[in-house]
């Protein structure tokens, strides 16, 4: 049996999709800056996508960018927010993506810029208290927090963080790439400046994503060279993306509580079975609780055993894929720096499953059955 429990790091497309897409690979290929009717379909074909997915934010299109995906949307925000504003000084987490750490870790270097880490509690979750007095002591700042960890799943309310940057005229950046179309977001509630989505986590395709900016926030070009995207993004738009993009996030919102049901049912199936299976069996972060807990991941910690770190090439061999930790470094052997700074026991296995709509209770029965095999081997 074949199971794809790595839907964090990129979903399988949606039929519906690939069809969507279909026309623009094969027929409507023009230039979406060229005059002709070529050109004219595609870029009356962008303009619907960015009309539907200000809709499906409650926003307006004018506030929608689309990019190359999450990691290009949160490098502009963050980038194009600290040159063009008077902020030296960001407020973060030890466990944001790579996406925002590292960008930030380079601006620390080249641009003089000043980070903070905001205190986590022991199961990850942001101290509000200490961001209160972050802002208070050193004042207003770029704000970057994530709506859902891409390891642990760990939820953020943005909305209360929203509140707080408000309070201290600071700048929030929200890196929401395993959130969105997974819960609804309405910008009219949140009081966030930049965020980001991609369509590859929502049974969209790879390499098309886009960037939330709030209108007042108003930050120089990110990409020169060009007049599209309304001169703030230079080069030929990736129109069949883009369409993929709108119509996945079509889809997944319309089925969102349906969606949601159904995944939450597989995870609380798994830890059902986890627990009853292997003596030991811990969750990483918030991943066992379900309200504050994104519900397409689960980060479970597996007894110590000699063999742990072979742990995914096993269950690889049985067909199962799954992760041992953040989608992007999947594949190298680098250790996890959101496991690390929880303080995990590095003598633990830790495995992210993590869930789809077209996962089934079946695929969740055989891989706890072979998770437990592995166990019974080592004991
Ligand atoms: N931010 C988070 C939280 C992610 O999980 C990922 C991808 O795993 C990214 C950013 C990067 O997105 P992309 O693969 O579209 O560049």
């Amino acid at each position: 049996m074949q199971v794809y429990l790595d839907n964090a790091a990129t979903t399988a497309i949606d039929p519906e999709v690939f069809e969507a897409m279909k026309p623009y690979m094969l027929n409507h290929y023009g230039n979406p800056s060229s005059i002709h009717t070529h050109g004219r379909q595609a870029r009356s074909a962008i303009e619907q996508a960015r009309k539907k997915v200000a809709d499906l934010l409650n926003t307006s299109p004018a506030e929608i960018f689309f990019t190359s995906g999450g990691t290009e949307a949160d490098n502009t925000a963050i980038k194009c927010t600290l040159q063009s504003g008077n902020f030296q000084q960001v407020i973060t987490s030890k466990i944001e993506h790579h996406a925002v750490l590292h960008t930030l870790q380079h601006l620390e270097r080249t641009d003089n810029i000043t980070i903070k880490y905001v205190n986590l509690d022991p199961n990850g979750s942001i101290n509000f208290d200490h961001l209160q007095e972050l802002l208070t002591i050193n004042g207003p700042a770029l704000v970057s927090l994530m709506h859902a960890n891409n390891e642990i799943g760990n939820l953020t309310d943005i909305k209360r963080v929203g509140e707080i940057c408000h309070e201290h005229q600071s700048i929030f950046h929200s890196d929401t790439v395993q959130a969105i179309a997974h819960y609804a977001h309405d910008l009219q509630e949140i009081d966030v400046h930049c965020m980001v989505g991609s369509a590859h986590k929502f049974h969209g395709p790879k390499g098309a994503g886009f960037l939330y900016i709030k209108a007042e926030h108003k930050i120089s070009p990110f990409i020169h060279g060009g007049a599209q995207e309304r001169n703030m993004r230079g080069g030929t738009e990736n129109v069949i993306g883009i369409v993929g993009l709108a119509k996945a996030m079509e889809i997944a919102c319309q089925n969102m509580e349906d969606h949601h049901q159904h995944i939450q049912g597989l995870k609380t199936l798994m830890i059902e079975k986890l627990k009853s299976k292997i003596p030991g069996v811990q969750f990483n972060g918030l991943s066992d609780c379900a309200d504050n807990s994104l519900y397409t991941i689960l980060n479970v910690s597996l007894p110590p055993a000699d063999d742990n770190e072979m742990l995914l090439f096993n269950l690889d061999i049985s067909g199962i894929s799954a992760s041992g930790g953040s989608a992007c470094s999947s594949g190298s052997n680098v250790g996890s720096h959101v496991l690390t700074e929880l303080g995990a026991d590095p003598d633990r296995g830790s495995v992210r499953f993590s869930f789809s709509k077209f996962n089934t209770e079946e695929e969740v029965d055989y891989t706890v059955q072979k998770v437990a095999e592995l166990y019974q081997v080592k004991a």
